[in-house]
């Protein structure tokens, strides 16, 4: 007889036989996928190693065409562009690294541990890397039907991006890694991100108390600071939203999902599509249908991340384009010739018919000093300027940063100091309620849109001493 305790559940005979059944099975399990990740990353420093090879010869190849002995190997058609003192602006790729030009390795190398969320425009799950045991969030991109052949444009950029940014308040991507996932045996793309316990959307819908104002702080200062390094970079996010967010336990932001991202030159590129930004965090300027837009555009979207942390709830919730260009206007006046003196030429403000001048509000930022009683006159005051209609109005990030609001008491609370929640990553799927960012092709005009009758009783209320009641 056996000396060792019986389980609490093998009470008979049969059952320890399972028992151990199932255990040896389960051993093997593991045996043979150790076997395979072994096989995985044998292959693939094979695999590297080709491809180190492969790139010395291109080397070699393209030394050849300094020997002037030897023949080019191709006609030239187009004649030398006239020489110049200035060189043209083009955009420069740095030549491949030999790590570039490596294949991507095998998603079998991570064991998925569930899933966190379907976004916009991929899927994301936990997962653990088994050869160290680390766990990471990895998101499908979604191929799309128009895309049958190669990568939606936004994953490619997504990865592109994420690719050269190295910033403690932007989410890291490890590596890209392809292969088949679960009944899906489509060679699919994943990147493998680092993986970050909460979102701050999530946190503030199950947070029973509100941020404290030093926390309000370090979140946005955090936000700032990723926000100025993705400018300086000249890459506009155009998709910050708190879902878009992430909170470490260590109380470290960090900015994700550059699915929407783009690089942009120094001055403002025209011809940018305004079908950009989750409806309820979009700048007047896009709404208003402008395709010529820089930084400003999230600085909008970072005004209204800030309000929603104060409020625990988006601050302008349209339901269409036409609400929340009204929203906008209720909240932060109409647009004048002074507050925003290039507003009339956008495309869309052609269609608005504004109430008459002695009608309208003034952006005095009242409505926003109201709504926020509990927010200090420095915070009023940066909050007004990121919501300013007009976009050249608005702060930078880096301006932001300086404010005087985050040197006034109570100090921003060190991260280490943040309070902890429970991840729901590790739980069931998320639920979201709010607007997806906007798909490609899904314009909604704004046709004619009138705004006089924004002031109900606007024509019994005419001259002086008027009051604002919102619709
Ligand atoms: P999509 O581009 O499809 O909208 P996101 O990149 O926004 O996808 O990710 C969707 C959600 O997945 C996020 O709101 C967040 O909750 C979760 N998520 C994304 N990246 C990570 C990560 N690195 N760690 C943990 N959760 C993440």
């Amino acid at each position: 007889m056996s000396t060792k305790p019986k389980s609490r559940w093998a009470n008979t005979e049969e059952d320890a036989e399972l028992d151990a059944k199932l255990k040896l099975e389960k051993e093997e399990k593991r045996r043979k996928k150790a076997e395979k990740a072994q096989k995985l990353a044998e292959e693939e420093a094979a695999r590297r190693k080709a491809a180190a090879a492969q790139q010395a010869d291109n080397t070699n190849l393209s030394n050849d065409h300094d020997d002037p002995s030897r023949p080019s190997k191709r006609r030239k058609l187009t004649p030398e562009p006239p020489s110049s003192s200035a060189p043209p602006r083009l955009l420069r790729f740095d030549p491949p690294s030999s790590s570039s030009l490596a294949p991507s390795r095998s998603v079998d190398h991570y064991d998925k541990l569930n899933d966190i969320e379907e976004g916009t425009y991929g899927f994301v799950a936990r997962a653990t890397e088994l050869s160290t045991g680390r766990v990471v969030a990895i998101k499908r991109l979604k191929l799309e039907a128009a895309d049958p052949n190669g990568l939606p444009v936004t994953g490619l950029r997504e990865i592109q991006i994420l690719k050269r940014c190295q910033h403690r308040n932007v989410v890291k991507l490890e590596e890209v890694v392809v292969g088949n996932d679960i009944g899906k045996p489509d060679n699919s793309i994943f990147l493998v991100l680092e993986f970050v316990e909460h979102d701050l959307k999530s946190i503030l819908d199950d947070m029973p108390e509100p941020f404290l104002s030093s926390e309000v702080k370090r979140l946005l200062l955090q936000l700032a600071s990723g926000v100025s390094y993705l400018h300086e970079n000249y890459i506009l996010h155009r998709d910050l939203k708190t879902s878009n967010l992430l909170l470490s336990n260590r109380g470290l932001l960090k900015i994700a999902d550059f699915g929407m991202a783009r690089y942009v030159g120094e001055s403002p590129t025209p011809k940018l599509t305004q079908l950009v930004v989750t409806l309820w965090y979009r700048s007047p300027e896009l709404l208003l249908g402008t395709r010529s837009y820089a930084s400003p555009v999230d600085m909008w979207s970072v005004g209204c991340i800030f309000g929603e942390l104060i409020a625990r709830e988006p601050l302008l919730q349209g339901s269409n384009e036409v609400d929340q260009i009204s929203k906008i206007f209720q909240l932060c006046g109409f647009p004048t010739d002074e507050s925003w003196p290039s507003f009339r030429r956008l495309p869309n403000a052609r269609s608005l018919r504004l109430p008459p001048k002695q009608q309208q509000q003034s952006a005095t930022g009242s409505v926003i000093r109201a709504k926020f009683p509990s927010l200090t006159t420095a915070g009023a005051s940066l909050l007004n300027s990121l919501l300013a209609l007009d976009p050249d109005k608005r702060p930078s990030a880096k301006e932001m940063l300086e404010h005087e609001y985050f040197r006034q008491d109570p100090k921003p609370k060190p991260e280490s100091l943040f309070p902890t929640f429970p991840s729901k990553a590790g739980q069931e799927r998320r639920r979201r309620h709010e607007p997806d960012a906007p798909v490609r092709g899904q314009a909604v005009a704004l046709g004619d849109v009138d705004f006089s009758g924004i002031f109900q009783g606007r024509k019994e209320e005419k001259g002086a001493g008027f009051s604002l009641r919102m619709v």
